[in-house]
């Protein structure tokens, strides 16, 4: 059974600053572009005015509802109430949890649980990426990399009159804004602007890769511990493979997060493509 629990990270102080963080960073960055820029380019009120704020409010609440939607469906193990008592093939025992744990999960020290198919810890939510939030976070983590995109491209001429034209200067003054800003070759306002610059610029470059590498992974039917481990006997067609992040209504799921898309089981069978159980495997069932 999923349960809901608390948003705010419960395990670590990273996990509270990434999340704290993400949050006021994300607000900072709209109120930005909403009240600076935009009336900048459009006056207020008018048709593409309207459209550019309704494109924002929509790539905000879909970062918004993936990122709670990953929390609330968390994929620990102890939502799981059909745990055997007899350690059945592929399964091990772990001595954290104190439970017999299904193919595919592992502990997570920072959460201090074993998670079903566990991938990574997002600290910037403050919770284990699995079996049943996989998929918003593979959403949440999109729609960052599309807003990065747009604000990239929306705010270019706004950074090239703020911060001079594209090029060495330019990269100069992004890499060390300080030191600009001491000696004079920019002001007060240019230094928030170039501090607004390299975050954009840097969170494009994280999510871009972000992106490609879950895309990499769930194409060939590996979590990261997986990928590391050369474990591939998981993988099944490239349509199955992202079926078991997704759910049976895959092409829907980048509508919305309250769109249902039921996955295939419950978190503790995996079919798989191969029969053969790499030795690996059972070694490193903790990370
Ligand atoms: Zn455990
Ligand atoms: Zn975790």
């Amino acid at each position: 059974m999923r349960k809901i629990r608390s948003f705010w990270p419960q395990h670590s102080l990273s996990d509270k600053l990434a999340f704290s963080f993400t949050h006021l960073g994300l607000i900072g960055i709209i109120l930005f572009e909403f009240f600076i820029v935009l009336p900048i380019y459009h006056e207020p009120f008018t048709k593409m005015f309207c459209i550019q704020i309704a494109i924002g409010l929509y790539l905000a609440f879909q970062v918004f509802s993936n990122l709670y939607a990953m929390i609330i469906f968390n994929s620990s193990i102890k939502s799981q109430t059909n745990l055997p008592s007899v350690l059945y093939p592929d399964w091990v025992y772990c001595n954290f949890c104190q439970l017999n744990t299904p193919p595919r999960a592992h502990h997570c020290p920072v959460c201090n649980v074993c998670v079903l198919k566990r991938d990574h810890h997002c600290v910037f939510t403050g919770n284990c990426v699995g079996f049943y939030n996989h998929r918003y976070f593979i959403m949440m983590v999109f729609h960052l990399w599309l807003g990065c995109f747009y604000c990239l491209l929306y705010n270019i001429e706004y950074y090239i009159v703020m911060l001079g034209n594209i090029g060495f200067g330019m990269l100069l003054k992004l890499l060390f804004p300080l030191l600009a800003w001491t000696f004079g070759f920019l002001n007060s306002y240019q230094l928030f602007i170039a501090f607004i610059m390299g975050i954009n610029c840097m969170a494009m470059l994280l999510f871009s890769a972000l992106v490609c590498f879950q895309i990499f992974f769930i194409s060939s039917g590996q979590t990261q511990f997986e990928c590391r481990k050369k474990i591939n006997y998981y993988s099944l067609s490239l349509l199955e493979n992202w079926r078991v992040v997704l759910g049976n209504r895959w092409f829907l799921t980048w509508i919305c997060p309250y769109i249902t898309s039921k996955l295939p089981g419950d978190g503790t069978d995996f079919k798989k493509s191969s029969i053969e159980m790499s030795p690996v495997y059972s070694n490193v069932k903790y990370l």
